[in-house]
């Protein structure tokens, strides 16, 4: 392992995964923290155990950080290990084989469907959010003056406008709402 000084050439056997398993890695699949609790809450004790999934909290295998995405990947061998989108991307780059290539873009592909997935849970989440907090609020809002019209609530605005809006308009339409409660 040792170079000289003068000896530029890399190892070609230095793969920055070499030290989990041979190349080349096969991406399997991913999980974020929540998909590993519903999991946990569906699945038996007995099913769980040596289930490389089963940890809600980890480590990436490469590099020890904490992360709560695992990306698993399967190397030559058929040992499986986990590591994070910061430690793939940077690994899977540095060699550019056609593997690294195929499991790297899969690699992608899963984190942004989870991204994705995230983003609409949070979203659900923030819809409820809103029901609850105008379902709580009814008495407050008929008394609060509409935005644009003399004569009419803030009920009146809210009712119409969740009516009309999309996902991001309702978040937005219960931001304004609050505000003008708090006014
Ligand atoms: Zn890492």
């Amino acid at each position: 392992m040792s170079h000289t000084a003068t000896d530029t050439t890399p190892a070609l056997s230095a793969h920055p995964f070499a030290h989990l398993g041979p190349a080349p890695y096969r991406f399997t699949s991913a999980s974020c923290t929540e998909d590993r609790l519903l999991m946990l809450a569906m699945t038996s004790e007995s099913v769980l155990a040596g289930r490389q999934d089963a940890n809600v909290s980890g480590s990436c295998d490469h590099c020890g950080m904490c992360i709560h995405d695992f990306y698993h990947f399967k190397a030559s061998n058929g040992t499986v290990f986990k590591v994070g989108s910061v430690c793939y991307e940077k690994g899977l780059i540095d060699e550019q084989t056609y593997a690294d290539r195929k499991a790297l873009a899969q690699a992608k592909a899963a984190k942004t469907k989870m991204a994705t997935k995230k983003r609409h849970s949070r979203e659900a989440a923030k819809i409820s959010e809103a029901l609850e907090f105008f379902k709580a609020n009814q008495d407050a809002m008929d008394a609060a003056p509409h935005p644009r019209f003399s004569g009419k609530s803030l009920n009146d605005y809210a009712s119409w406008m969740w009516e009309r809006c999309g996902t991001v308009g309702k978040i937005k339409l219960y931001k304004t709402v609050r505000e003008a409660l708090a006014s």
